[in-house]
Formats: C-alpha cells, structure tokens, sequence
C-alpha cells in the first residue's frame, strides 16, 4: 500500500514501525531475533514497517535482506535510503533491487556526513537532491524526515524548515519525524508547516525510552528537548533498566495518546528492534 493512501484517512492515526539492522553477535542469529520481534509487532496491525540504511550504503546488504524478508512475508516496508558519499551509479543499483521486490515507498535521507565531507561523492549533497532524483526515476511514493526542534545542524528552525519545503516541492509525500518528548513543539512546529504552505501528512517519531545511558547518546546526536518532569524522573533511577523502561512506557502511552486526540496523521515507533515496550503502549492506547 502507498503512503499515500495509507494516510488519506484523516480521522484514523495509523500506527507503524522502525527497525534497524542488527549487530552481528556470536551466536548469529540476530536476524531470526529480529523478525520474531517483528512477528510479535505484527498483531498490532502496522500500516508498514521501515528498515534504517547507513550513512554511504554502510550496511546496505543487511538492510536489503531485511526489506527482502518482510515483503516476503507480505508486510508493506519502507525502506529508508540515503544519499550522503553515495556516486549516483551506485544508487541506481540500490533502486533496482528495491523496484525488483515490488516496494512502493521510500524514505529519502541525506544521511550524517562524515567529518571529512571531501571524501564523499557529491552527486546528492542534500536530500531534496534525492527526492528530485526519485521522483524523476521511480513511482515510488517518497518520505522526508522532519525535525520538530529543528535538525541539529540547521541554523534555526525557520531556515530548517524552509530546506524540508525543498524536500517536499521536489516530490516527498510524508513527513516522519525525529523523537520528540514535548506534544507542544510538534504542534507548534504543525503550524509554521502550515504558515509554509506544507500541507503533506505529519507522522509523530515516538522513542519509547529504554535505558538512561541509551536515550542520553541520541540526545548528544540531535536537537531534542526533554520536559524538567520527565528528566528529573529519569535522572532519580537511571541505574535501573526496569525502572527507566516503565516511566518510558507511561510516558510514551500519555504522549501518543494526546497526539491521536488531538488528529496525528500516524505514530512511527523507533522500537529499537524490541517489541516489549511497544506493545505495553499500544495496549495502553486507544487509536
Ligand atoms: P536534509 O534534508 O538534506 O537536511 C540536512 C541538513 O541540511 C539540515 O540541517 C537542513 O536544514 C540542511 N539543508 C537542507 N537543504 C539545504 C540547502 N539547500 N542549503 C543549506 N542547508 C540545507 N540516518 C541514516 O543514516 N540512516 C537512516 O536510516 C536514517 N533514518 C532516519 C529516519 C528519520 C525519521 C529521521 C528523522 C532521521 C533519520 N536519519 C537516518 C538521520 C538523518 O540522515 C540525519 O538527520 C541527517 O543529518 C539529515 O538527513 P535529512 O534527510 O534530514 O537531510
């Protein structure tokens, strides 16, 4: 199904998943790992799943088998794809597995630059550059990422949002964005979209919190603000995993809860390719 039609219905929210590829361990059976907790997500009906894609076509195998996997399993994927360091030869490549496995929607990233941005090919330096390209080349119906507090590179919020009107002028039909922990910013940033004139679908990005030291690394990664009451709240039982994934629970249950309320278009859950938490939510609320 197209992201398109998956999100025509304003009066319903649309619940969906992230997943990344895992680490290889020992044992080497993450990936069965995986799709089990895939197997579990799967009760809650999600309208698709997404698969991340590192930065210059990392770990773009992994990433393949994984979207290869679940549509074999007649699951809608959205599989994410990035453009940074990436030669256009070698996108075209990535573009005609993808087509050859039926996927009919697509995440379109810049990806993070590495430090050194010389050693990267240049042929897409932003991801609107990307968007443009596959809306020329594909049917596909294509994402955008949108960042409620602005992307940590970007000036301000303004300027930001101005690049993702870019993104969405050359083809991006959806807007997923980064986490957030305040509903407030994510209406605020509702209407300065509106004030844009973008008028795509908004689809919440939702981290269920798991660990202190987790959460406190993605912070360092992005521009994200969280409420005093909720970190204070953190901060009293950091050193205890249960603890912290319980107030991640209720917080995340309160926080979707609002956001359905209130007429989010769809919550896509980073699930940190865990179901538990998940599905506590989701039980939790009504959607
Ligand atoms: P862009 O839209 O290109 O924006 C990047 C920066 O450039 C922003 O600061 C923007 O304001 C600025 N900019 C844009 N256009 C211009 C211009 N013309 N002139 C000057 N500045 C401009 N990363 C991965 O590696 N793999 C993933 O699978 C992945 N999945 C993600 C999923 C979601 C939902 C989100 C929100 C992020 C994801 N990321 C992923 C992270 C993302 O790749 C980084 O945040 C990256 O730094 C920016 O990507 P972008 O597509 O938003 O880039």
């Amino acid at each position: 199904m197209k992201l398109i039609d998956i999100y025509s219905n304003s009066n319903k929210t649309s619940i969906s998943f992230e997943i990344f590829p895992p680490k290889d361990d020992l044992t080497g059976n993450n990936l069965e790992k995986l799709f089990s907790e895939v197997e579990k997500l799967q009760q809650y009906n999600p309208s698709l799943i997404s698969v991340t894609y590192g930065a210059g076509g990392s770990n773009k195998e992994k990433s393949y088998n994984i979207v290869k996997g679940l549509t074999e399993n007649n699951i809608t994927v959205m599989p994410h794809f990035t453009c940074v360091c990436s030669k256009k030869e070698q996108i075209d490549e990535y573009l005609e597995q993808l087509k050859a496995l039926h996927i009919e929607n697509i995440l379109a990233l810049r990806g993070d630059e590495p430090k050194d941005i010389s050693v990267c090919y240049l042929d897409f330096r932003y991801a609107n550059d990307l968007v443009k390209y596959l809306n020329e080349k594909t049917d596909f119906c294509i994402a955008v990422a949108g960042y409620p507090e602005g992307h940590i590179a970007a000036p301000d919020l303004i300027t930001d949002i101005k690049n993702l009107k870019n993104k969405i002028s050359a083809g991006g039909c959806v807007i997923y964005t980064q986490m957030f922990f305040d509903n407030e910013k994510l209406y605020k940033y509702k209407e300065l979209l509106e004030q844009e004139n973008i008028d795509v679908p908004v689809v919440a990005g939702i981290l269920p919190i798991r660990s202190y030291t987790q959460l406190d690394r993605m912070l360092s990664m992005a521009k994200v603000t969280l409420p005093d009451k909720l970190m204070n709240k953190l901060e009293k039982y950091k050193d205890n995993n249960d603890d912290i994934k319980k107030i991640g629970v209720d917080f995340a249950s309160e926080q979707c809860q609002e956001l359905i309320d209130n007429g989010i278009a769809g919550l896509h859950f980073y699930t940190l390719n865990k179901s538990d938490s998940v599905s506590k939510i989701l039980d939790n609320i009504s959607y």
